[in-house]
């Protein structure tokens, strides 16, 4: 089931889209069938379960973080994770830069926009990222590769399409100056209207591993 669905999916993406399979709460056994079709990026938003799954999985998964990642838990990750979706302050780049340094790494992250309506969900406005790039001191571990969002959990499709043309707006807006490459966006529910809106990189669960209970 996960092996077709991964070709399934796969099959219908150009191929300067990534997918990276979403697999929280999913045992092992359904990352290896994924893993086995070919699959190597994978997407958790916890670091504890991130960790737990490295540990046991073999080393050529790269792993994303793409949950809301809290300060004191970037030194459990910062010795192997392929990239940091979800850098939302000054602060915990700081960290993260601190922490890549110790493991001499230089860290790929994304800075993530705030741009659903619901509150609950995390990130920068557009306002404050372009302070932040505005005035951005380059940190020497760290290498902002691009930008992730989440759009507003509704069945309103232009909606949504309005939440990620603005996103992707604001990342052609910023692109060469800052060398961006990845704009993350997109899941099981609205990946088609994210990649139609120029995302680059989707972040699919559900569809490849079924509900999460
Ligand atoms: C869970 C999660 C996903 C995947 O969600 P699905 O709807 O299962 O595809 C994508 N991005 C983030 C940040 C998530 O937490």
């Amino acid at each position: 089931m996960i092996a077709s669905k991964i070709k399934e999916l796969k099959g219908t993406l150009a191929k300067d889209v990534t997918l990276v399979a979403v697999s929280k709460t999913k045992p092992n056994s359904a990352l290896i069938e994924a893993y086995e079709e070919g699959q190597r990026d994978f997407g958790e938003n916890k670091v504890q379960e991130l960790c737990k799954k490295a540990a046991e999985l073999p080393k050529d998964f790269r792993w994303h973080m793409v949950g809301h990642l809290q300060r004191n838990k970037v030194k459990y990750i910062a010795p192997f994770v392929h990239l940091i979706h979800g850098v939302d302050s000054q602060r915990l780049l700081n960290e993260i830069n601190k922490q890549a340094a110790k493991n001499n790494r230089i860290q790929d992250v994304l800075l993530q926009l705030h741009i659903a309506e619901e509150s609950s969900k995390f990130g920068f406005s557009f306002e404050e990222a372009d302070a932040f790039l505005q005035q951005e001191l380059p940190l020497e571990h760290v290498r902002i590769k691009g930008l992730m969002g989440m759009a507003s959990f509704t069945e309103d499709k232009w909606q949504i399409t309005q939440e990620f043309t603005q996103l992707a707006t604001f990342f052609n807006k910023w692109k060469e100056l800052k060398s961006f490459e990845v704009l993350s966006m997109g899941m099981s529910g609205d990946y088609p209207l994210a990649i139609e809106a120029g995302s680059n990189m989707i972040r699919v669960g559900s569809l490849i591993f079924g509900s999460r209970m």
